[in-house]
């Protein structure tokens, strides 16, 4: 087989795990190296590119105006009703391991000997960003003599929990001894002794079997075969995250930081031809209902508190009217989004009757949406708190525009993610491991009333630093700018590499 030795940009392939969150982001990356003159495969399954076409279909258009840029599909391998949400979503493991793996490796060969051919105008992929947990790419990246770099799209924070667990489990301070041994503060993990409790580790270590525990196991495998790949990006910025990074990169050295990814979206706009970049980029997998921003507009100045667990977490019926009841009863306005697959167990029972306190007061202060513009809304000028799960894109999107946060974390990475918001970086309050009533009601006052101008002080500094980390001469700025640098060099594959088969 012929080196691919073409002139020309560097050929990225982008493989996202396909979750909302991982999609958004990734793609957010995609943009920017797309913008800076790289030539692009974005490779999204079948089920979430269809999702794209559906309810993006401006964005995606957007895309085409990079002329190296191509979408390309691949099978998740699960069937077309799997609902791809919930606990339901660890199955997508398997079958991206069984089913999409090999047909990775053999599109990548494909991709080769295509490009390969005299004539044709894009080099063969110089270069694999994978997800992070989608380690099986550096195994494929190795056979065919492609470097991978890693892309976690969770926080610094909770990728140093997930890979310091062995040294917790050797250290006999893992497993968790029941609920009475949550608040126990950990001591082997490296920057965090003082502050991070049982609770605030990654949801999969709530478990007796913490050596044979396979969601657990999966995570931490991912994890610790990061150090493996070229490099790891990380959508952080290091004003927010220094301290840890300085801990991670004592194992992975070379790291990329380059978040808010959303803000350098925006900012690396300022002088562009192009205007794609200057719009809000919504990657959204769900049909979004734009009325909300009406709804808002009608609100007077920071009195809303924006409600939103995420594009998977699932709730039952008794969560759900606790926070409902919380919500109403903070005599507070408030927009919610309730995804139309998010409550389990909705059989149109008695338990589906809505009580008419619950009416009457949605009516009057309330907005319930099945998916809303979120970067938008956490803009908007009424918007006085979110009520998050503290998913890290969502975390990122409230630090960029400076919203207090009220933190229920629900699983994986939420969890160290709503400690460092609400006692490290004092961005907001964690109401981890509690679903009540009551103090849904307290902490919602407290949030956008009683504590403001508390939460405010450091909300303000915070976005000030985002901003200026992804602005001209700011740290993520410069990193894209290394990061672009460094693919560039990566440039053409030597032949000793290149397999002779595929097999
Ligand atoms: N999101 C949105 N509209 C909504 C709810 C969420 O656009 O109504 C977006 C949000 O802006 C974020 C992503 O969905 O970019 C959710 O990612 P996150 O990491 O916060 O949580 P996950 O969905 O992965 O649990």
């Amino acid at each position: 087989m012929e080196e691919d030795t073409k002139a020309g940009p560097p050929h990225v392939l982008i493989f996202p795990f396909p979750v909302q969150g991982h999609v958004n982001s990734m793609l957010k990356l995609a943009e920017l190296l797309a913008h800076a003159g790289l030539h692009i495969t974005f490779l999204n399954t079948d089920h979430n590119h269809d999702r794209l076409v559906r309810y993006s279909p401006d964005n995606l258009a957007r895309f085409s105006g990079f002329p190296g840029f191509q979408f390309k599909i691949i099978p998740d391998g699960l069937p077309a009703d799997h609902p791809r949400a919930g606990e339901r979503v660890m199955e997508m493991f398997n079958s991206l391991n069984s089913v999409t793996k090999p047909l990775f490796k053999e599109m990548l060969f494909t991709d080769h000997e295509l490009q390969s051919i005299p004539g044709s105008n894009r080099r063969a992929v110089s270069c694999i960003i994978a997800d992070g947990i989608l380690s099986f790419a550096i195994d494929v990246g190795n056979e065919l003599g492609i470097p991978v770099i890693h892309f976690r799209t969770i926080g610094a924070c909770s990728f140093w929990a997930y890979f310091c667990i062995p040294d917790l489990v050797e250290a006999g301070e893992l497993p968790i001894r029941g609920n009475e041994d949550m608040d126990r503060i950990l001591k082997r993990v490296p920057g965090m002794e003082t502050f991070i409790r049982c609770r605030d580790l990654p949801s999969f270590c709530r478990t007796k079997n913490i050596l044979a525990d396979p969601n657990l196991q999966l995570f931490v495998d991912q994890t610790r075969q990061t150090p493996g790949a070229r490099a790891l990006i990380l959508n952080t910025f290091e004003e927010l995250e220094g301290p840890v990074l300085s801990q991670i990169r004592t194992q992975c050295p070379q790291i990329y930081t380059i978040g808010p990814l959303h803000a350098l979206v925006k900012y690396r706009s300022v002088g562009s031809k192009t205007t794609s970049l200057q719009s809000q980029s919504l990657n959204s997998l769900f049909e979004v209902d734009r009325n909300c921003m009406t709804w808002l507009d009608a609100q007077p100045l920071k009195s809303v508190i924006y409600v939103s667990f995420g594009s998977i977490k699932k709730m039952t019926n008794e969560e759900m009217r606790e926070f409902w009841y919380g919500l109403v009863n903070s005599k507070k306005r408030f927009l919610w989004v309730i995804r139309l697959d998010m409550v389990d167990g909705k059989d149109g029972g008695d338990d589906d009757q809505i009580p008419s306190e619950l009416a009457e007061g949605t009516r009057e202060r309330g907005y319930i949406a099945d998916w809303v513009p979120q970067e938008e809304v956490l803009a908007h000028q009424a918007i006085g708190g979110f009520f998050t799960h503290s998913g890290w894109n969502s975390t990122l999107e409230s630090i960029v525009a400076g919203v207090p946060m009220l933190c229920w974390p629900c699983s994986a990475d939420q969890q160290p993610n709503s400690r460092f918001v609400s006692e490290v970086w004092k961005l907001g309050m964690d109401m981890k491991d509690v679903c009540n009533r009551t103090v849904v009601e307290k902490m919602v006052n407290d949030l956008i009333v009683n504590r403001r101008d508390e939460f405010m002080k450091s909300t303000v500094e915070m976005a000030r630093l985002a901003r200026e980390s992804a602005s001209k001469g700011g740290s993520s700025y410069c990193n894209l700018d290394r990061l672009i640098k460094d693919i560039s060099l990566m440039g053409v594959r030597s032949k000793e590499y290149l397999p002779s088969s595929i097999n």
